[in-house]
């Protein structure tokens, strides 16, 4: 017997043994779970190498997440897609992926807590600045911030506390004077009910931990891009895009096209700061897409039932929801949210701190945590929770009060809702007995 024929060791039985599967077809994408794929041949690998044809490596590509990125940038009517592991990482892959050291961001001020650190405590400490829009529907205040350095804007399509609702076509104009992309952080809407690229935007980032996935039980973030980097407008500003490689090679624009800026970031910004989904997470995104429009339609209804059922009673002092005539961007809604208003939303008691805790600590089907775009209902005390960084009086303009409540709604039966809303405010506002001359919890 030959040394080479040798492979009956234990050791070498435990991990060689009875590897070949038989083919078959699943009816479902399979989970690739996996760190890497055997090369075919050595011209395979080569080719891997050099053209990235194949599968090689999971943190440069795999099957299973990227079935799930083409379906996410069908959905959101994009060129290509990137998923990555959070949609923290979505942010920070997608804007790294435009801006250097000593370049420029101009933001709606109006964003999640911790894309706002990002740009605070870690982007400043790469040199990189940021200004801030506060009334993001002037597009007059966009514009008079872009500097010569400005290589993104950046806001979301629906925010929250106040449940702004971004003009995309007024601020993605604006982008093209200067040949800068918009990039929306579409979360909270969703591609079933807002699709920013059809309306001007470039890049879409979403956290896919929410409603794309909505079973709330894994984390992700993904990266739309419209494939339509403009070399002749833009190249001035992305010289990383449009140049010769470190190597010498090709530039990424010559070999990608309109696709530079996603092919720059699936090539070199993503693999390289590492932040790649599991296997098994993108399978469970996957799952949570074909059921998106339904969970959504269903949300945005009761959302909105919730809501006007909110507004109208006398312990609540206003409701913060886009699809109320009352909120100030609802004239925005015919256009960018005509299918529903979405499903996350606060409103603010009368009382305070004090009148916050009675409420969540009475609610029932709802349940207290931070996460959104949950099939259940959820709920949060912003004040001393996401926004406790901040000063009372950003929180105040940030529309965020001592007795404000995020609400996320979820699938359940509208009517149990709305009886747990109910019983929560009954326990959150004393009322007087009459003759009794003391205060008690109702
Ligand atoms: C949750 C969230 C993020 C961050 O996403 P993670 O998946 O938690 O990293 C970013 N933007 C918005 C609007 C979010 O709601």
């Amino acid at each position: 017997m030959t040394t080479s024929s040798r492979r009956d060791g234990f050791t070498t039985r435990q991990v060689h043994g009875s590897l070949a599967a038989q083919s078959a077809r699943s009816r479902t994408t399979p989970i690739y779970l996996t760190a890497g794929f055997p090369f075919d041949g050595f011209d395979d690998a080569a080719a891997h190498f050099g053209q990235g044809d194949g599968f090689g490596y999971t943190r440069v590509g795999n099957p299973t997440i990227d079935v799930v990125e083409r379906r996410i940038a069908l959905l959101e009517g994009g060129a290509q897609a990137l998923l990555v592991a959070s949609g923290q990482a979505a942010v920070t892959v997608a804007l790294l992926g435009l801006v250097a050291s000593g370049d420029h961001i101009v933001t709606s001020t109006h964003i999640y807590e911790g894309t706002r650190g990002l740009f605070l405590d870690n982007f400043a400490r790469l040199g990189i600045e940021v200004d801030f829009v506060d009334d993001i529907d002037d597009p007059a205040a966009w514009e008079a911030l872009i500097r010569p350095t400005t290589r993104a804007l950046f806001a979301e399509s629906l925010a929250n506390a106040r449940n702004d609702l971004l003009d995309v076509r007024a601020i993605a104009d604006i982008g093209d004077a200067h040949g800068i992309p918009l990039v929306v952080d579409n979360t909270l809407a969703t591609p079933y009910l807002l699709r920013p690229i059809e309306h001007g935007a470039a890049v879409v980032v979403h956290s896919a931990s929410k409603f794309l996935s909505g079973q709330g039980s894994v984390l992700g973030g993904v990266i739309v891009d419209d494939g339509r980097f403009d070399a002749v407008a833009a190249g001035a500003k992305y010289p990383h895009l449009v140049e010769p490689t470190r190597t010498g090679g090709a530039s990424v624009f010559e070999r990608h096209g309109g696709l530079a800026r996603i092919a720059h970031l699936r090539e070199t910004v993503a693999p390289r700061l590492g932040p790649t989904p599991s296997p098994l997470n993108a399978f469970l995104i996957g799952q949570g897409l074909e059921t998106l429009s339904l969970r959504v339609r269903e949300q945005s209804r009761n959302a909105a039932l919730v809501a006007a059922w909110l507004g109208a009673r006398p312990e609540v002092a206003t409701v913060d929801y886009v699809g109320l005539p009352s909120h100030p961007h609802h004239r925005h809604v015919e256009r960018y949210l005509p299918d529903g208003a979405g499903s996350v939303f606060t409103f603010t008691l009368r009382g305070g701190t004090d009148e916050a805790r009675r409420f969540i600590e009475a609610v029932e089907v709802f349940t207290h945590m931070t996460h959104v775009g949950d099939v259940r209902s959820l709920v949060l005390h912003p004040a001393t929770t996401s926004h406790v960084q901040r000063t009372p009086e950003e929180r105040v303009a940030h529309g965020v009060q001592d007795g404000t409540l995020r609400l996320s709604i979820g699938i359940e039966d509208a009517a149990d809702l709305i009886a747990d809303l109910d019983r929560a405010l009954a326990a959150s506002h004393p009322v007087v007995v009459p003759g009794a001359g003391q205060t008690v919890l109702a």
